[in-house]
């Protein structure tokens, strides 16, 4: 069975970036009939924060991706400790002592050789005696995970086709702090493990992390997963702005900008697929696929995702959006404005046309003498505007905007909207010949 995780590290707010990689692990997920999980990341207990835990649960379900479990690394930790054993008495995490300055020194002389800034292996060096005068002195190691250097590490990646590193042009990994805190790259791969996660579908930014993993699992007796590396989210200037990385489900939502635009731009953005306003995700799910993935970076522009949004809302049956539209406001408004929103609080404007009161428009004399010969011409029926306008055309010989536009302001207060055939009806006939009267000024007459 498929089973992708999301493993974000609660130390902020998820940008978009962020709900692309849950999103495709979730439509990975679902696509295969398999699960996909949450996998909370939080093994850096000072910069995780239980409000960005919750806002993280809160922005899936917000996008719809409730994942089918949930995992927190920092109730794993035992876990951990047990693999780490494993590798330390296989001899394949060691011991070092240097201190952060020390390697930094190393990584400036190595630089400045022109070589490349690798570890030294120093601390293998070290024999028992000199590590335990060490200790004995209150210097506590931190732990590197030794790499094989003798086979090349290759994997077929999902997006990116075949992968080949050579390890001996990779440091060995710290694995754990000296503090006994770990880093990212063990919890990670164990947790793979236990999870029996089978695709691991991250940025490309994981790359050479990969590369390290895989050796991992390989020491854990473990298959690694199948690994693809999406291309990153970059803005439309061609890098991640610091407006895409403030770009979170709160910041979406204030712009008006639905759920369903954001899964449906960001299922196929840095794919060969046309970016639609695909509103069935069934449908999405079906063009779901790897292979359609660009290895080029996918550009994320505002403007693109308010066009997704406009199709979406144009879209979305009643039911979807019932409980944000103003108290009162039915299907047939929802249906007669649902074309004329770019956002959904758009619709309360148009909802005002309905209700009233609306704008008295400031018309000609002549086109009030017009309105007032429609108070009286109103007759309502199945379609009222229909037989408006044509009675009228045929009182008056006015047609195009000369007929129409009049009625739309007398009606409306406005010079445009949404179709005066769906909305007249919903006016109402009482309503509408009042409103008729008042902007041919013969209002109670
Ligand atoms: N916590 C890691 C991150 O947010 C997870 C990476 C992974 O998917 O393995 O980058």
């Amino acid at each position: 069975m498929t089973l992708t995780r999301f493993a974000p590290s609660p130390t902020g707010r998820l940008h978009v970036g962020n709900l692309r990689t849950a999103l495709h692990n979730w439509m990975l997920a679902r696509k295969n009939g398999g699960q996909f999980h949450l996998r909370i990341d939080d093994t850096d207990a000072e910069r995780s924060r239980e409000e960005y835990v919750a806002a993280i649960r809160r922005d899936l379900a917000w996008l719809g991706l409730e994942p089918d479990g949930e995992e927190r690394q920092s109730a794993r930790l035992d876990i951990y400790e047990a693999a780490f054993v494993r590798l330390r008495d296989a001899g394949r995490v060691y011991p070092a002592y240097e201190t952060a300055q020390e390697l930094e020194l190393k990584r400036k002389i190595l630089l400045g050789r022109g070589l490349p800034p690798l570890y030294d292996r120093a601390a293998l060096g070290l024999s028992e005696g000199e590590r335990h005068e060490k200790e004995a002195a209150g210097i506590r190691p931190h732990w590197r995970f030794l790499l094989d250097h003798d086979r090349p590490i290759t994997w077929q990646d999902g997006i990116r086709g075949p992968q080949q590193f050579d390890p001996a042009q990779l440091s060995d990994p710290v694995v754990r702090r000296a503090d006994g805190s770990w880093l990212y790259m063990l919890p990670s791969v164990v947790d793979d493990v236990e999870m029996g996660v089978t695709q691991v579908l991250r940025g490309e930014d994981h790359v050479s992390n990969t590369a390290l993993q895989v050796q991992i699992f390989e020491a854990l007796n473990a298959p690694p997963p199948a690994f693809a590396h999406e291309a990153l989210l970059v803005g439309a200037e061609g890098k991640l702005s610091k407006r895409l990385g403030s770009m979170d489900c709160d910041a979406l939502r204030a712009a008006g900008i639905e759920p369903e635009a954001v899964v449906a731009l960001l299922a196929r953005l840095g794919t060969s697929l046309p970016v639609e306003p695909v509103a069935d995700r069934q449908a999405l799910l079906a063009s779901f696929d790897l292979s359609t993935f660009s290895r080029a970076p996918a550009r994320f522009a505002m403007e693109e995702l308010e066009r997704v949004n406009r199709g979406i809302l144009h879209q979305l049956p009643f039911a979807a959006v019932a409980e944000r539209l103003p108290a009162g406001m039915d299907e047939a408004t929802w249906h007669a404005v649902r074309p004329n929103v770019s956002r959904l609080d758009e619709a309360a404007q148009w909802w005002q046309l309905v209700t009233g009161p609306v704008a008295l428009p400031d018309l000609s004399a002549e086109d009030r003498a017009f309105v007032a010969k429609a108070a009286a011409a109103l007759n309502w029926g199945d379609d009222p505007w229909k037989t408006l306008t044509t009675a009228m055309k045929q009182a008056t010989g006015r047609t195009g905007k000369a007929l129409f536009l009049p009625l739309r302001l007398a009606l409306t207060g406005k010079p445009h909207g949404p179709d005066m055939g769906e909305l007249l009806p919903l006016i109402g006939e009482t309503e509408a010949r009042e409103r008729l009267r008042r902007a041919a000024g013969t209002e109670g007459i």
